[in-house]
């Protein structure tokens, strides 16, 4: 068993990690600040590849195998947590669903133009009773002889400030749950279609979150992605690689909080020496790097297990449990270590304790991810 990148992942993860230092990082607390999704940013990172990591080249995606796109995904967060979930979003949520389930057309109009990031995508399932209960839809298309009407209202939608696809989920046969849920392909700028601002967020300030209402919004048989019932299982069929996408986002923002208590640690001095002398701290530093290393690990897993199977629903849950829980006390541990100097507003290690937190609630809660993993295990 060797457990190494290869040379070509290596010089990957290189490329995306000085872009990340270069470019993301210095702009995280403007972003982070002005809650602005940040376009100019999004296009330089669309022009490195990094909109469409794992969208073969054909379709103008970068071709990267699952590894290096978890690699690449963990060195934006390692920058900015709200550029690496953008990119997430893009490529996971809306980029492998068009070119796993979509017709030749719909990769045509579409897959094209988002695996370059010339547009952006966005992906609405969840809604006021349907977020762990996604199978809930609210939100209904009729069919009619013209094609759907789509009629409801999408919650949290990541991206949707800035999209010009949305990747809708509503139910065409009300009361079948999961079975009559269908995907359908919806252009932002649709008649009847709104994009409603909501309240402001705890973290990743800047993600362009948004509701979407949907009054009467008229689209054709062909903007249906799969067949009519499919769709949940396109949405689960996403999420597997979604949720090793943020299992890798939370593991960007562990490392961040890391390096910046290690040098905190090796450059604040207490009681006359650096407090990075003191045993406590040295068992926090210990713990948060022990911690990370084994999330790591198990986000690669799923990555490469993304990669070789057909579904990687265990691996990618598990990952996405661990590494958020185990970014979440990485954080909180750097905020005991800076102590004050972490609590203030606007230092870095602030605004990692915030943004780390949606890791364990968005593309399904740490409990949803439990379920899911005791549901396969007992299986
Ligand atoms: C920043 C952010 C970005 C998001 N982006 C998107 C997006 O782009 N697209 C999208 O579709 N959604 C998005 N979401 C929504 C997100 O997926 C949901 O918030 C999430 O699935 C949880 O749903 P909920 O908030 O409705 O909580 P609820 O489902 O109401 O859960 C409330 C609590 O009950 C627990 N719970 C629920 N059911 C059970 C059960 N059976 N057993 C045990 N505990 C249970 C939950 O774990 C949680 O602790 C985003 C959310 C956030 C915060």
């Amino acid at each position: 068993m060797i457990l190494e990148i290869s040379p070509e992942q290596k010089a990957f993860q290189q490329t995306v990690e000085q872009f990340a230092t270069d470019r993301v990082r210095p702009q995280a607390a403007a972003i982070d600040e002005d809650a602005a999704f940040p376009r100019e940013l999004i296009r330089e990172a669309a022009r490195l590849g990094l909109m469409g990591m794992t969208i073969a080249p054909p379709w103008g995606g970068g071709g990267r195998d699952y590894v290096s796109y978890a690699l690449g995904i963990e060195a934006l967060a390692r920058g900015s947590a709200v550029v690496a979930v953008i990119a997430a979003v893009n490529n996971s949520l809306v980029g492998e669903p068009l070119e796993e389930f979509g017709s030749d057309s719909q990769k045509e109009q579409w897959l094209r133009r988002i695996a370059i990031g010339e547009s952006i995508g966005s992906f609405a399932l969840s809604e006021e009773h349907a977020g762990s209960d996604a199978a809930n839809q609210q939100t209904v298309a009729r069919l009619d002889e013209r094609g759907y009407v789509i009629s409801g209202r999408k919650v949290w939608v990541a991206n949707a400030e800035a999209a010009d696809l949305v990747v809708v989920f509503a139910a065409t046969e009300p009361g079948l749950r999961g079975r009559g849920v269908s995907a359908f392909l919806v252009p932002i700028d649709a008649p009847g279609l709104s994009r409603v601002t909501t309240a402001d967020s705890l973290g990743v300030r800047g993600l362009g979150c948004m509701d979407l209402e949907f009054h009467d919004v008229r689209v054709g048989t062909d903007a249906l992605l799969g067949a009519a019932g499919d769709g949940f299982r396109i949405a689960m069929w996403a999420l597997d690689g979604g949720r090793v996408a943020i299992a890798a986002q939370a593991l960007g923002v562990g490392q961040a909080a890391l390096d910046e208590a290690l040098h905190h640690a090796r450059t604040h001095e207490a009681f006359g020496q650096p407090i990075g002398n003191y045993q406590a701290i040295q068992w926090m530093l210990a713990d948060m790097a022990t911690e990370l290393d084994a999330a790591r690990m198990l986000t690669l897993k799923a990555a490469d297990s993304r990669q070789r199977h057909a579904r990687a629903t265990l691996d990618a849950s598990m990952a996405k449990l661990f590494a958020s829980e185990a970014a979440h006390h990485a954080a909180d541990k750097a905020m005991q270590i800076l102590a004050s100097k972490g609590y203030r507003r606007g230092s870095v290690v602030e605004r990692l304790f915030r943004d780390v937190r949606a890791t364990e609630i968005y593309q399904g809660t740490s409990e949803v991810q439990r379920m899911v993993i005791a549901e396969q295990i007992l299986q």
